[in-house]
């Protein structure tokens, strides 16, 4: 199978900006092992601004552009350092993509993106992507990695989006709230009520939400891919989705093709 993985920021991080050694480490380590089983993985990474924050002390995200683009470009490294040193462990080589919303809207270098990420593959290599934030602005940015994934996802033609969030899934009500809520393990068609129930976005550190994971689902799903919303603080679930395990949520892909 190929698949992508999306990992969010309040998976990589603490709140402190600082590394989450252990969820990264089981991350790697999973991944790894998926690739082993003959599996082709694409890991869609955020984390470079949250790692940036971590990294150069500072107290809050910064919220005007040059500081956020400032501190992407120190997460990045940061990030990439990590992951080249997790998965050489494993024996596996990382490969780095940063991406804007222009370089997926213009043919000629969507083409270019998607002949590389298809040689990196038959290569062995495992793609990192992220948005490349430090020169991206708010006019040529995709905005969020949730929809990144998913458009990723759609562009190589993949099996499945797995989309690892600090919650187990979408639920009918904020579980955090409402102890009523439950958890929704398949969708096949996205209701306005779940779109009224997925309310704002993002943690400090991070910019999606359920808003963002639900108009990634809505881009998958067109595209005859399944999107699952999985717990990220435990990657082992990553097996279990392989397996056909019950796990998080997940969204049903048009089978006719779609507009794949
Ligand atoms: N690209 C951003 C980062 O790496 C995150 C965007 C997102 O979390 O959706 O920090």
């Amino acid at each position: 199978m190929r698949i992508v993985i999306k990992v969010g920021t309040s998976t990589l991080t603490h709140p402190t900006g600082r590394l989450n050694i252990r969820h990264v480490e089981e991350l790697c380590k999973v991944l790894s092992d998926v690739k082993n089983a003959g599996h082709e993985v694409i890991l869609v990474s955020s984390g470079a601004i949250g790692m940036g924050v971590g990294k150069l002390n500072l107290s809050a995200r910064p919220d005007d552009m040059a500081g956020k683009q400032a501190a992407a470009a120190v997460g990045q490294c940061e990030l990439m350092y990590v992951y080249d040193k997790l998965f050489s462990e494993f024996n596996h080589t990382v490969a780095q993509i940063l991406l804007t919303g222009e370089d997926l809207r213009d043919g000629t270098r969507h083409a270019n993106f998607t002949n590389t990420l298809r040689r990196l593959l038959e290569l062995g290599a495992l793609p990192v992507i992220n948005e490349n934030d430090s020169v991206s602005t708010d006019e040529i940015a995709v905005g969020d990695n949730d929809t990144l994934s998913a458009l990723v996802a759609a562009s190589v033609g993949s099996d499945l989006l797995i989309v690892m969030t600090d919650i187990d899934g979408l639920y009918t009500a904020d579980p955090r709230k409402d102890p009523n809520a439950r958890l929704i393990p398949e969708v096949r068609e996205i209701t306005a009520g779940m779109l009224a129930g997925a309310g704002g976005g993002g943690s400090a550190l991070s910019t999606g939400g359920m808003a963002t994971k639900l108009s990634a689902a809505a881009l998958c799903m067109k595209a005859g891919v399944d999107m699952l919303i999985v717990n990220g603080a435990a990657p082992a679930v990553i097996y279990d989705v392989l397996e056909g395990k019950p796990a998080g949520t997940r969204f049903i892909g048009r089978k006719d093709g779609g507009a794949r």
